[in-house]
């Protein structure tokens, strides 16, 4: 999974993965190798900025 540019950094999306892979990255957030592929962030950006 990664993070694209249209993140507005609103932060939704840490809480939602079970493994804390979502991590503040400079201006926008990423998703760092312990990511699962579990797909439960998806539906928590107000912006779909998370994809595959
Ligand atoms: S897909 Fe799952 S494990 Fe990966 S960042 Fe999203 S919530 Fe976390
Ligand atoms: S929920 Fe979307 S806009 Fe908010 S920090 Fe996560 S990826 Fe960025």
């Amino acid at each position: 999974m990664r993070i694209t540019e249209e993140c507005i950094s609103c932060g939704t999306c840490v809480d939602s993965c079970p493994v804390d892979a979502i991590v503040e990255s400079g201006e926008i957030y990423a998703i760092i190798d312990e990511c699962t592929e579990c797909q439960t962030c998806v539906d928590t950006c107000p912006v779909n900025a998370i994809s595959d």
